[in-house]
């Protein structure tokens, strides 16, 4: 479903090392450079301890590289990236608040009235295949409900670019393939509010089922060995 070649984000000789309180610093990424597209869903594949997480926040200007450029629609990043938003493996509900309120928080901050916030949220809630479950609480949910309330969050600012850090692998495999497929089709039907989309994976049928193209990392340090395209 590639539309453009518009860039949203490049990545240029991006290179991360952790200090280590006394030993050598640790060089989780090397020479990393990428580029993602308006239209196309990415894959990232690599071993635990590769550095995938570590790329993700560096692509949403929430960890500067120690060395390298990040670009965003060809502006430097300097900060966090208003347009990217991000989804997890596991994240926090706030127990007390409804999955309504709690979608509303991704709208925090953005200065939006009350009755657009609510209206927003309804939306994304309803595409996510929630709906009906506005004013539930967390503790009321599924697995793969509250996962899909993460993406109702994210999806609520309708970003240019969601990165999604291994977002069903805490999920059984059933409840998984069901978000994957919904996921997929709303893709398909454009009905997704993104652009974009870079998702972190360990599994590679996953990947080939949702990516356009999937990048294989290397490990120690982590930097894209190969890069595959899914005609
Ligand atoms: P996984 O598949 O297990 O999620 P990953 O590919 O996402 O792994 P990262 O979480 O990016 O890998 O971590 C890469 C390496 O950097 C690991 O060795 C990790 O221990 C180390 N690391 C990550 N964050 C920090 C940090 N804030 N300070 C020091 N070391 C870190
Ligand atoms: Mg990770």
């Amino acid at each position: 479903q590639v539309e453009d070649q518009e860039d949203l984000i490049r990545v240029i000789d991006c290179r991360q090392a952790y200090h280590k309180g006394g030993a050598a610093d640790l060089v989780v990424l090397d020479d990393v450079t990428l580029s993602l597209r308006s239209g196309e869903i990415v894959g990232l594949l690599g071993r635990s301890g590769s550095g995938k997480s570590t790329l993700l926040r560096i692509v949403a200007g929430l960890l500067p590289p120690t060395e390298g450029s990040i670009l965003w629609k060809g502006r430097p990043v300097s900060g966090p990236v208003p347009g990217i938003a991000m989804v997890f493996q596991s994240f926090a509900l706030f127990p007390w608040l409804t999955v309504q309120k709690n979608v509303e928080l991704g709208l925090e901050a953005k200065g939006i009235a009350a009755a657009e916030r609510d209206r927003l949220a309804e939306a994304a809630i309803d595409l996510i295949g929630l709906g009906g479950y506005e004013n539930a609480y967390p503790k009321e949910l599924s697995g793969g409900m509250r996962q899909r309330v993460g993406l109702a969050r994210a999806l609520v600012v309708q970003p240019d670019l969601l990165l999604m850090d291994e977002p069903f692998s805490a999920l059984d495999v059933l409840t998984a393939e069901n978000l994957r497929t919904d996921l997929i089709e709303l893709w398909a039907e454009r009905k997704l509010p993104v652009k974009s989309m870079l998702l972190v994976t360990h599994n590679i049928e996953e990947a080939v089922l949702m990516c356009d193209r999937i990048l294989v990392f290397s490990s120690n340090p982590g930097r894209v060995a190969h890069e595959l395209a899914v005609p």
